[in-house]
């Protein structure tokens, strides 16, 4: 993706080669030689990143980088620094400041640009994050929780156990988290969501070279990691471009040089805790959405939902010629259950209807409440005879058995009618159809209820 880069340093001839690397990689560049300048800039132009010289006219990295992490506008801009000269204590500070990476003169071309693709993916996905809690709390929903804080679990994939074992008394002293040591087998496994790690920690190469990239674009295929923490260990005897590789394939990190426990604890932090952020947040817009389109009594569908589910198998039909079939059903003389039972037993009544008529229902096949005791189901890639078929079984699955109330113990008989309408390629409105599956339903009442009725596709 290409983006705008805002490049501050003092020194023009450092940021000619910056801009130059960049402008290959297709981004727009921005350019400032002050501090000043660079958080007037950053204000206005809101850079997707912000590549800083190790010193400026009247400022040095750290400090531009403690006013940038301090204004809520600009803290979520990422922001690379680059030193002069490799120095750890330097490099140990600008992490600490809020820098997403620091680079070292001479930097590898390509490397700086996956730096910048990767910073800037992860950046988009940040803000499409952001716009869901907005749009959640538009729609009224309650404050996003932040979660509780647990303690989070750390893998470890090295190329020997004695080096895993080394890495993790390292980092046992820097950590509060849980930290395993796993082979690179162990981390290919099936992992369950929930008890996969929160951040892996893995050797470029661990049997033979490379092949830790291969385990890191797995994690990133798999439900259970895809949004775990990935530093990759980059040794020097491993080659550069394993770097970029390793950023492109996802790693958020790239940690080179010799193991360094501090380092790499002063890099997972801020991404663990931004991970376990982001969680919580995908975690209740789900919840948020499934509240916003299933209905709260008896746990199917609602009505706005079955809508943009409607409009898609009919687009779905005009697509593939396969015909499909919408069932309208209603309980039977409903009223009489309540007035006789109460409105509770009739809720009971209602749920297991529900339950019924789901577990009756292939996957595929969509389940609506759309009203008091009126649902509908819509068939995808159904013929007339499968439908009549279904509908039927349907019947005898509520008629056949009465329903046991679990509050009064008392078993109460309940039947159904449903109308059917088979829709194909022809289909135009859907609404219309719908409305043929409830005339069909209607006329099942009139026939004396407890009964299906199909009706044929418009000529
Ligand atoms: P018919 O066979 O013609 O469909 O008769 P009916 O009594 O089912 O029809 P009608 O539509 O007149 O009545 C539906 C009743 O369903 C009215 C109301 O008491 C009941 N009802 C609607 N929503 C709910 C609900 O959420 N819970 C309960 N317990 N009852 C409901
Ligand atoms: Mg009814
Ligand atoms: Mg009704």
């Amino acid at each position: 993706m290409a983006g705008r880069i805002l490049i501050a340093d003092d020194v023009t001839t450092s940021r000619i080669v910056l801009k130059g690397t960049m402008k290959a990689a297709r981004h727009t560049i921005l350019q400032a030689d002050s501090a000043a300048q660079v958080m007037r800039m950053a204000r206005n132009e809101r850079p997707d990143l912000i590549i800083l010289g190790e010193s400026l006219a009247d400022g040095g990295a750290v400090q531009v980088l403690g006013r940038l992490k301090a204004d809520p506008l600009l803290a979520r801009i990422p922001v690379v620094v680059v030193a002069s000269v490799p120095n750890r204590s330097t490099r140990l500070a600008a992490l600490r400041a809020g820098a997403e990476e620091v680079v070292t003169k001479p930097y590898d071309d390509a490397s700086l640009q996956a730096l910048a693709r990767n910073l800037m993916r992860a950046r988009a996905t940040q803000d499409e994050l952001d716009r869901r809690r907005d749009t959640a709390r538009e729609l009224g929903f309650a404050e996003i929780g932040n979660g509780f804080a647990r303690q989070t679990r750390l893998a470890l994939v090295a190329p020997d156990m004695k080096t895993a074992i080394h890495w993790r008394a390292g980092l046992g002293r820097v950590v509060n988290d849980r930290v395993a040591l796993m082979t690179r087998e162990e981390a290919m496994g099936q992992m369950p969501t929930g008890k996969a790690p929160d951040a892996f920690v893995i050797a470029a190469s661990i049997e033979s070279l490379g092949d830790g990239l291969a385990l890191v674009s797995e994690l990133r295929s798999r439900m259970a990691t895809r949004h775990a923490v990935i530093i990759v260990k980059v040794a020097d005897e491993d080659p550069a471009h394993l770097t970029s590789m390793a950023l492109d394939l996802g790693a958020n990190a790239v940690q080179s040089g010799s193991f360094d426990a501090e380092e790499l604890a002063t890099r997972l932090r801020p991404l663990i805790s931004r991970k376990l952020e982001t969680d919580a947040l995908r975690a209740d817009f789900d919840s948020h959405l499934s509240l916003a389109v299933t209905d709260p009594l008896t746990g199917v569908y609602n009505r706005r939902y079955a809508q943009s589910y409607l409009d898609r198998i009919a687009r779905e039909a005009r697509d593939t010629g396969q015909s499909f079939a919408l069932m309208a059903l209603d309980l039977d003389r409903f009223k009489s259950v309540n007035d006789t039972y109460g409105h509770l037993v009739g809720d009971e009544v209602l749920v297991e209807v529900a339950r019924r008529l789901r577990e009756n229902v292939r996957e595929i096949d969509l389940l609506a409440r759309i009203g008091g005791e009126e649902f509908i189901i819509a068939l995808p890639a159904t013929t007339t005879a499968q439908a009549a078929h279904a509908a039927e079984r349907l019947r005898q699955v509520i008629g056949e058995t009465p329903v046991k109330s679990p509050s009064r113990g008392i078993e109460i008989p309940v039947t159904m009618s449903i109308g059917v309408a088979i829709g194909d390629r022809l289909v135009g409105d859907v609404n219309a159809l719908l409305e043929r599956a409830d005339r069909a339903l209607y006329a099942s009442k009139a026939e004396g209820r407890n009964q299906v009725t199909m009706v044929q596709t418009a000529a």
